[in-house]
């Protein structure tokens, strides 16, 4: 725990429900400021909270918005007065995120502080500046302070549901229970509390395939307009997926899904051949935003496969780019996912084998399957050049400059995300602990409670937005210092392809 902590609440029974669900090494860090604007500016310059290096202000407070109900917490990204002061909370998100995994209902936003009780006709006021919940203390707490602040307030009347009827009685004892819950939350939030390094990986984030391939719909949609189906998840990313399907794509399972005569984007991962006589048959209007990269791995398949060859395919069962591609030949490839599998793995001539590899796995992991591969099979062939991208390559490098010296590693990406797994893994041989986010959400507070250095990278189909957000997230808890570890700079492009090249 940060000793330099101090949390504030208005009023006895608030600072009571916080010392309950707090550690008792927090618990004696509550301090009680009064109701109201004066009161909350003269705690604001006691000593308690001058000398503190971090400032929490919790209790109750009145919901605005007509979704907020009794018991939910609001965290504050902002805190403003309704004459136009405003201070920014922005560790709030990751508060937040704690709160939630303790099972709680969350919302972060705007907190308004006023100096009066807020009758029903204002709180329509306030609530159409999209602020959430109003109080009578944090603006003039956190107002001038310069140090870490957050400001979480469980709701306890609603415009729907005000205060001086039978039932308010009832609902201020559960909000004060709920304040007991967020203890431990709470206690997480000043463990972070603390100035620390950023180590950024670099390159990081998209990749020039990825790129391609958004460009593609985009391009689609600009030019045939929405909506542009497009077969599986364009690139592996939630966040690109939403975005894309906010614009009017459509993203499909299969081609059945499809209407007749539609134009269909394949995604970056690649298709199998009968997935292109699926849409030919269908008179598709086909755009095909396959990687080159991927697209030059098929070629390899069909080549070798036509000589003869079993090919050996290094990848991830169930995989779109390890499906589409084994779909080049699908009785002449076999899929070798680990060691265990290049030891027993059975073909037709041993003198005929050749392996290929997906492009986005670990090259240390596909090295110690291809050096059994080879005890078994002496002629083996792979291909003439890599087939784990540059891009793969160049994170995975990228990622170990930073794990060395990282207390915590943070890889922004995906699940389904198979270069942004092979990120976390590779950390993690390293003995560095290391976390997969989908964004600042992801971020656990516990593993930032003795990170003084924190090594942050992205999957090639993660946008870099989402690491700015983490960075300012973690600048919410103490000053933050960014180095950058740039082991090489990239300059691929990919052209498009010519359907929205030439439309
Ligand atoms: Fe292409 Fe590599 Fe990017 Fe995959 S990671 S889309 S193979 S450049």
């Amino acid at each position: 725990m940060n000793q330099g902590l101090v949390l504030c609440a208005a009023l006895r029974a608030e600072t009571g429900a916080l010392r309950a669900g707090l550690p008792p090494t927090v618990a004696d860090r509550v301090v009680r400021t009064g109701v109201g604007r004066s009161r909350a500016e003269r705690a604001a310059t006691s000593a308690p909270v001058r000398h503190a290096s971090a400032l929490l202000v919790a209790g109750v407070a009145g919901g605005l918005r007509a979704d907020l109900r009794p018991g939910d917490v609001v965290v504050a990204d902002e805190v403003r007065t309704v004459d136009g002061g405003s201070v920014h909370c922005t560790s709030a998100r990751l508060l937040a995120a704690r709160l939630r995994a303790a099972g709680l209902t969350v919302r972060v936003g705007p907190v308004v502080s006023c100096e009066h009780v807020v009758g029903a006709a204002e709180r329509a006021t306030l609530a159409a500046t999209r602020a959430l919940a109003v109080d009578m203390e944090s603006a003039w707490l956190v107002g001038s302070a310069t140090i870490p602040t957050a400001v979480v307030r469980v709701v306890a009347d609603t415009a729907g549901e005000p205060l001086l009827r039978p039932a308010t009685l009832g609902r201020v004892r559960s909000a004060l229970r709920r304040l007991t819950d967020l203890g431990p939350a709470l206690a997480d939030w000043g463990n972070a509390v603390g100035d620390r390094t950023v180590l950024l990986a670099g390159p990081r984030s998209f990749c020039a395939g990825v790129e391609r391939a958004i460009d593609v719909v985009d391009l689609a949609l600009q030019q045939r307009g929405a909506p542009v189906y497009v077969r599986k998840q364009i690139v592996h990313n939630v966040h690109v997926v939403a975005e894309l399907e906010q614009r009017g794509a459509v993203f499909v399972d299969e081609l059945d899904e499809v209407p007749a005569e539609a134009t269909v984007v394949f995604s970056a991962h690649g298709v199998a051949p009968a997935v292109r006589d699926d849409a030919r048959s269908r008179g598709l209007a086909v755009v095909d935003a396959t990687c080159p990269l991927v697209s030059k791995v098929h070629a390899e398949v069909r080549r070798f496969s036509d000589r003869g060859d079993t090919v050996l395919f290094i990848g991830h069962a169930g995989h779109e780019e390890t499906v589409g591609t084994m779909g080049e030949r699908p009785g002449r490839t076999v899929l070798v996912e680990d060691v265990d599998d290049a030891r027993s793995v059975q073909v037709a001539d041993p003198d005929q084998v050749s392996y290929l590899v997906q492009t986005t796995l670990a090259a240390d992991e596909v090295g110690s399957i291809v050096d059994v591969l080879r005890q078994r099979f002496p002629t083996i062939q792979g291909a003439a050049s890599e087939d784990i991208c540059y891009a793969t390559t160049n994170r995975q490098r990228a990622l170990r400059a930073v794990a060395e010296d990282s207390a915590v590693v943070l890889v922004v990406g995906s699940l389904n995300s198979s270069n942004s797994l092979r990120l976390v893994e590779a950390a993690q041989r390293m003995g560095t602990p290391a976390h997969l986010i989908d964004d600042v959400d992801g971020v656990n507070l516990r593993w930032l409670g003795v990170a003084d250095t924190v090594g942050i990278t992205a999957g090639a189909s993660a946008p870099t937005t989402l690491i700015d957000e983490v960075i300012d997230a973690l600048a919410g808890l103490g000053r933050v210092h960014v180095e950058e570890r740039q082991v090489t700079i990239e300059n691929v492009h990919f052209t498009l392809p010519k359907e929205v090249r030439n439309p």
